[in-house]
């Protein structure tokens, strides 16, 4: 399943350029969009894309050192500094992309499912992708790839072996399905719900529809629901036969009623002419069914039989698109994608393993695939062929499969480490700790060979209590201040304590891998594990004292600088270490009163570093005492208008220009003409803070767990010193987290409120020092077990920093080490 590939000449001839150079052997097999996921550059072929925050051609130098020679592009480039590279100037990157993907769609005769609506693309297509799999060789998008680039790259994964494709297909705005129906180019479209918006009436909702359905434009069928007059009268206007479902008896598949028990639903169905029957899935909420229902449709309308469906749809599995990551035994990190093993979510999971290693050593444990592969041998290649094309260093291979054909594709002088296992079981029997250490370990495999047991050995095991952090909501809030930023404008990500309780390395890593340009922490050492981690972007450190300088230079960090005995004291440091022009970030005092220097010695500070061949000065900025407080507007101007003033009078000592920064997260949020040359975000990242206008993302969830559960009397007292009275018979939970984990003890007493199956319960009587009691007397059905969440989307942080009267910054950088951090993300 891995693309077959083009010559160079082909590629003209598709961009329709001529005057290429004669580089016969030129061959491409990569389109690569993302500098950093680069893996094999001699066929790669680069597109240039621009955006409003990006400009591909920038990363053009970078990628020929490391190999790359085809590229395409928009603007002129000194081609002479290149040489042996093909270059096609285009007037747009995307749109050639978008030509090649479409070209290659056409290679192939086989039926296209192209799936769009406004919810469950996703879902429909990987249960399609569950039901279908065990009969077809499909090619589907990986993850949520629907988009303008998204598509392209899916379709790109077309290959002979294929018989049958699964796309889906997104729109962020009109015009756009055009463009991806010549690309996708379906054959049998399908409707997912379309979120029909009564309220925006009628004209509105045709309009919505009828883009949507011009991916459907050639299609030989519609599957759609036909109860809706609507999506009929769309059919008609494209002139497509819709093959629809719905509970009306005039569809080709009337849904007669459906019935969930607790975990289960049972759908009745009926074929136009045909008689009926159940399916049963393991899912009992209204868009599970709706999804099933529009597979069980598809699946119909291929002509399965009733009792084939049945059985798939029993053992459909939930479609996890987020990947895990937990700390584990001696130091390793493991990323549990025990839930498929398939070669699209394969190499999902290796671009996720590669963003998060950063160099350290990688093993991945790997069961049988089920894929239906007519050629073994080829998928077990293909498999092998993307295992060393993301530098794996080790591989255990459980399964028949894996042990029978394997070993057969290492070569004599085979870098990567390999051993294989019959089964799981054969696996845990020789299993011991000390094979692990320092290192990364995907665990991937089909549900049947239960990886969650090696999950569960690999894990460190610490208390029930995690923070878990959402990566994927890091880089969302990231994008969204991004966006805010005038064009050229830096981004210094702060990650100071500890990334203000989420984990600095793992934040680092996103905002490092999203292209921020700076990272800021609080003290030496932060910035020395940040190193120590991989992160290779410039850090500037706060609180500097003496006994840090060696530290500073040793994993080049850029100290603040605040005062004139600091910087003596680092230039003399500097001057013995034999360094010269080390950055430095000048801090002045406008007004919070905490550190810098004063503006009036701003001249001073001039003259001291004018001409001076050790100190560089990297930035100079300032810190807002008050930046959300709208009373405080004026102050705020003020400081910035001070800071302005320093530096000038610094920039016109100095004979160089240097990088100006002052806003924080509410002063990007709330005064664009702060920005200067540079903004520092901090809070923003985490989540905290937004608006309407600037959504964001919860980041950080605090969850728990019940230990146990009592009934009491009316008048008896739960905690230390009797604090807590039951006012009525009352049923009492402990839950696995104290004042020691950092739920502050000023949050009991009914105080503080933690969510326990969809409702708030109060904390009854003091809180512990390792658990707190909670009332549950009036939610029902809670058991030992159970998980309790502290905060999250439910209970947002910002709830419980007003409820005792802090700010949610003390929350988060409060929560304790001995409390698991618990990371996950699409990658
Ligand atoms: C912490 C900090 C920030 C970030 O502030 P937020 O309000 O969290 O965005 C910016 N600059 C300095 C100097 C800081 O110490």
């Amino acid at each position: 399943m891995v693309n077959p590939g083009y010559s160079i000449q082909q590629i003209a001839a598709i961009l329709g350029l001529q005057n290429i150079p004669d580089v016969n052997k030129g061959f491409v097999n990569t389109l690569l969009t993302d500098s950093r996921k680069l893996t094999s550059p001699s066929t790669s072929l680069f597109f240039a894309l621009q955006g409003p925050q990006r400009n591909g051609h920038v990363f053009v130098p970078e990628l020929y050192k490391k190999g790359v020679r085809f590229f395409v592009i928009s603007r002129d480039i000194d081609e002479t500094l290149y040489p042996g590279s093909v270059f096609f100037k285009v007037a747009d990157p995307l749109q050639s992309l978008q030509k090649i993907a479409a070209a290659h769609r056409h290679r192939f005769a086989v039926d296209v499912i192209g799936i769009t609506g406004s919810n469950g693309k996703t879902v429909v297509k990987e249960w399609l992708y569950q039901l279908l799999q065990p009969y077809k060789n499909i090619v589907r998008s990986p993850k949520s790839y629907n988009s303008q680039l998204g598509v392209p790259l899916s379709i790109w994964q077309m290959s002979p072996e294929n018989d049958l494709a699964v796309f889906e297909a997104g729109i962020s705005k009109p015009g756009e399905m055009e463009q991806l129906q010549e690309i996708i180019d379906p054959t049998i479209g399908v409707l997912t719900n379309i979120g029909l918006a009564h309220s925006e009436g009628f004209v509105n909702d045709a309009q919505k529809l009828s883009e949507k359905l011009q991916l459907f434009k050639t299609a030989k069928v519609v599957i759609a629901n036909g109860d809706s007059e609507l999506i009929t009268w769309g059919a008609r206007q494209l002139n497509r036969p819709l093959f629809s479902w719905g509970k009306a008896a005039h569809n080709n598949v009337q849904v007669l009623a459906v019935h969930t028990t607790g975990a289960y639903a049972v759908i009745r169905l009926k074929e136009k002419e045909g008689s009926d029957f159940n399916i049963e899935i393991p899912f009992s909420d209204n868009a599970s069914v709706e999804n099933a229902i529009i597979c069980a449709t598809v699946l119909l309308y291929l002509k399965f039989a009733p009792s084939v469906i049945a059985s798939g749809m029993k053992a459909l599995q939930p479609v996890n698109m987020r990947m895990e990551f937990k700390q584990g035994i001696n130091n390793c990190v493991i990323i549990n994608d025990s839930y498929s093993a398939d070669l699209t979510s394969l190499e999902v999971a290796l671009q996720f393993l590669q963003q998060q290693s950063k160099g350290k050593k990688k093993t991945v444990i790997l069961s049988d695939f089920f894929e239906n592969d007519a050629n073994d041998r080829q998928l077990y290649q293909s498999i092998y062929q993307l295992l060393k094309r993301y530098d794996i260093n080790r591989l255990i291979g459980i399964g028949e499969k894996m042990q029978l054909l394997f070993p057969l594709l290492l070569t004599e002088e085979e870098t990567m480490e390999a051993s294989f296992f019959l089964s799981t079981k054969k696996y845990l029997q020789q299993y011991h700790s000390t094979q692990y250490r320092d290192e990364y370990i995907l665990v991937k495999g089909a549900r049947r060979f239960g990886f969650e047991r090696i999950v569960t050995l690999l894990e460190q095991k610490v208390h029930e209590t995690v923070l878990e952090i959402n990566l994927d909501a890091v880089a969302h809030n990231l994008k969204a201040f991004q966006q805010l930023l005038k064009p050229g404008v830096k981004l210094m990500a702060m990650v100071k304590a500890f990334a203000y309780g989420s984990g600095a390395a793992e934040i680092a890593s996103v905002v490092q891998f999203h292209k921020a340009d700076y990272l800021g922490v609080a003290y030496a050492d932060e910035g020395v594990e940040l190193r120590k981690a991989g992160i290779t972007i410039p850090i500037m450190v706060l609180n500097v004292e003496e006994s840090a300088f060696d530290a500073i230079t040793d994993y080049n960090l850029e100290p603040d600088i605040f005062s004139f005995e600091l910087l003596n004291a680092f230039e003399q440091h500097i001057k013995s270490a034999g360094l010269k022009n080390y950055p430095v970030h000048i801090e002045v005092e406008t007004g919070m009163n905490r550190s810098g220097f004063a503006v009036a010695d701003i001249s001073v500070l001039a003259d001291r570093l004018t001409g001076n061949e050790f100190i560089k000065v990297q930035s100079c900025f300032s810190h807002l005492a008050a930046s959300e407080d709208k009373v405080e507007d004026a102050f705020t101007l003020h400081q910035f208008e001070l800071l302005k003033k320093a530096t000038d009078i610094l920039e016109a000592g100095l004979s160089y220009t240097f990088i100006r920064h002052i806003a924080n997260t509410s002063a990007i949020m709330r005064f664009p003409e702060l920005q200067l040359d540079m903004v520092r975000l901090g809070i923003g990242l985490y989540g905290i803070a937004g608006n309407d206008k600037i959504p964001l993302q919860t980041v950080a969830t605090l969850k728990t767990t019940i230990s146990q559960i009592k009934r009491i009397r009316n008048g008896e007292t739960v905690s230390y010193n009797r604090r807590g009275i039951a006012k009525e018979d009352s049923v009492i939970a402990t839950i696995r987290i104290g004042y020691a984990d950092g739920y502050s003890r000023r949050l009991g007493n009914g105080v503080g409120k933690v969510w326990v199956n969809g409702q708030l319960a109060p904390v009854i009587g003091t809180v512990c020092m390792d658990m707190t009691m909670i009332d549950i007397t009036h939610i029902p059905e809670v058991k030992e077990g159970d998980d309790v969440i502290v905060f999250g989307e439910a209970v947002p942080v910002q709830q419980l920093a007003e409820w005792i009267g802090t700010i949610p910054y003390e929350i988060m950088t409060g929560i304790s080490q001995r409390v698991k951090r618990v990371y996950y993300g699409e990658g």
